[in-house]
This record gives structure tokens, C-alpha cells and sequence, in this order.
């Protein structure tokens, strides 16, 4: 079987700073670092290095030859990724002393993604594939329609939260996946819990599987200590999913994803921390 993830491809430009800018104010920074972001590109590798078939449906810019690199060096499908003229989706982010940070987002070439591209893509995805979605991207809905009437199992994790972009998809939803905020915030919209299996994940407080008939399957989270939680939700789906694909069962997968996100949080970064498989077999057995 086969991960097919339509998500965002960033690149981050990390500056330290000795604070965060004033209006008007020109800043020397004390240090920069670039790397892959965005919470798409996060997920397809978790699940890549879960050990998943993962196949990047999305859009970047003539300026994403190193980005690409460094999704096919963890094992990610490039071919459904279209490169464009408009620049690649970035982040200028700014840290102080104090971990505080400012950031400003460019979506980019992560809005150009359309219905023929993602029907193009999907085109040699199976019936019982995933097709995972996040909100960083043009074309969820149009995707999630495909992906249900093609017999994918639709995976939506709804953030960066945003109401109506979860009523457009939700009817084509199977799974949806929340951090408890973006659940609450959810309820008080719709003014109900929607009718559709959902995971809320809680931080240090583990996560919980709710079926619509009620049921309830809590994980704990393991107990380290974390360095950096950047991710870590991208960590649990990408390795959720990777599992489900592997035909472990909703309990197992739900243990692989709560060990994989706790791994993640002792390291630094986001998408450059993500455990691959032994490392989260390893941690299991400790
Ligand atoms: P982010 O936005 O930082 O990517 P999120 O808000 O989407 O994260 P969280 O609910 O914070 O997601 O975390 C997802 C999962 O990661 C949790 O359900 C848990 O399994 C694991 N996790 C997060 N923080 C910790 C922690 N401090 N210790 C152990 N596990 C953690």
C-alpha cells in the first residue's frame, strides 16, 4: 500500500537574534541555518522514515533543488511534485535568547496545487491507500472528494485551524486529527463533536482515538524529556499512518505513533528529527 500526502513544501530560514525586531529597527543576526519545513513535508517524512511508500503530491518553486534533495534522502516520492515559477512556500523565523520566535510565512507555490494536478497524481493510487491532508495547501477539498470516491482512506489533520476549511473537507473525511485546542475550538463551531472517527492528541497527556459510536482508545505519552516540541504532531500522524498502512492495528499504531512522537521531542527540529522505524522498534523494547 501507499502514503499519497498533499502538503506543503517549505524552506526554513532560521536566524538567532539577540531579540525579536522592533518596528523600524535593523537587526544583525547572530546565526542562520536553513533546512526543509512545512507541516506537509513534515509528515510525508515521518511516515517515509517510518517506513511507508510515500508519494508528495504539491508545488515549489525554481528555487527548491535542495529542499527535493533532502525529501528524497528520507526516502520521500518527488514525481507528484510540480515545479513552478512562483517561489517555493518559506518561513523567515527569528529566535531570541529566551526561545521566543516571530515568524513570517510565504505559502508560495503551496497555493497552486488544483483539482487536474491532484486527479494526475492519484491516478495510480490504490483502493485502501491514504491520502493525507493538512491546511497549508490550495486543492484539500477537491482532493478529499477524489481520494473517497477512489476508495483512499482521507486523513485530515486540520491545521492550521480553520473552520470552513474543515466543513469542506470533513464530509469526505475518514479520520480526522486534532491537537486539543484545534478539538475545542471545533466543538465550539459546530456546536457538537463531528460524527467521524478522530484522534485528539494532548501533548505530555498522550492521545485519544474517538469512534463515532462512542468508543474511546487512550495512549499515554511516554515520559521524556523534551528538548523541542516542534513537530511532534506531524511525528504521531506521519507514523500513525505509516502503521494503519502496515496493517498494524489501531492500538499498536497508536503505541508506534505516541513512541515516535516522543523521540522526536528529545531532538531538535522538526522534520530533520523524526525517528525512523529501528529507532522507535528500539525504544518500544527499552
Ligand atoms: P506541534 O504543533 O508542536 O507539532 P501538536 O500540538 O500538533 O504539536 P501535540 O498534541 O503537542 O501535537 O503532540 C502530539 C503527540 O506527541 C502527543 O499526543 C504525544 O504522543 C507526543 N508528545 C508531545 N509532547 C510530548 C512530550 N512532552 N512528551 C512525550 N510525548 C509528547
Amino acid at each position: 500500500m501507499a502514503v499519497w500526502n498533499l502538503g506543503s513544501v517549505n524552506i526554513d530560514h532560521v536566524y538567532q537574534v539577540p531579540h525579536l525586531p522592533a518596528p523600524g529597527e535593523t537587526l544583525a543576526a547572530l546565526s542562520y541555518s536553513t533546512g526543509l519545513g512545512g507541516k506537509g513535508a513534515n509528515q510525508s517524512v515521518a511516515a517515509a522514515r517510518a517506513g511507508a511508500v510515500v508519494h508528495h503530491i504539491g508545488a515549489v518553486g525554481p528555487d527548491a533543488d535542495r529542499v527535493l534533495a533532502r525529501l528524497r534522502a528520507f526516502g520521500v516520492g518527488t514525481d507528484a511534485i510540480r515545479i513552478t515559477d512562483t517561489p517555493t512556500g518559506h518561513a523567515i523565523i527569528t529566535v531570541d535568547a529566551q526561545a521566543e520566535n516571530a515568524i513570517i510565512l510565504f505559502p508560495g507555490a503551496n497555493l497552486l496545487p488544483d483539482r487536474d494536478q491532484v486527479e494526475g497524481a492519484l491516478a495510480d493510487a490504490r483502493v485502501g491507500d491514504f491520502l493525507l491532508l493538512q491546511n497549508e495547501t490550495s486543492a484539500q477539498a477537491e482532493a478529499a472528494r477524489i481520494g473517497r470516491e477512489r476508495g483512499l482512506r482521507v486523513v485530515y489533520s486540520a491545521a492550521p485551524f480553520d473552520v470552513d476549511a474543515v466543513r469542506e473537507v470533513l464530509p469526505f473525511t475518514n479520520l480526522l486529527v486534532m491537537n486539543e485546542g484545534e478539538a475545542a475550538q471545533l466543538q465550539a463551531a459546530l456546536g457538537q463533536v463531528p460524527p467521524v472517527e478522530r484522534i485528539v492528541t494532548r501533548g505530555a497527556k498522550g492521545a485519544e482515538w474517538h469512534s463515532p459510536s462512542g468508543e474511546v482508545l487512550s495512549v499515554p505519552a511516554f515520559r521524556v524529556r523534551p528538548v523541542d516540541t516542534t513537530g511532534a504532531g506531524d511525528c504521531f500522524i506521519g507514523n500513525l499512518v505509516a502503521a494503519l498502512d502496515a496493517g498494524l492495528s489501531r492500538p499498536e499504531a497508536m503505541r508506534r505513533a505516541s513512541a515516535a512522537a516522543a523521540i522526536q521531542v528529545t531532538r531538535a527540529g522538526a522534520g530533520e528529527a523524526m525517528p525512523d522505524a529501528a529507532d522507535v522498534t528500539a525504544f518500544l523494547q527499552d
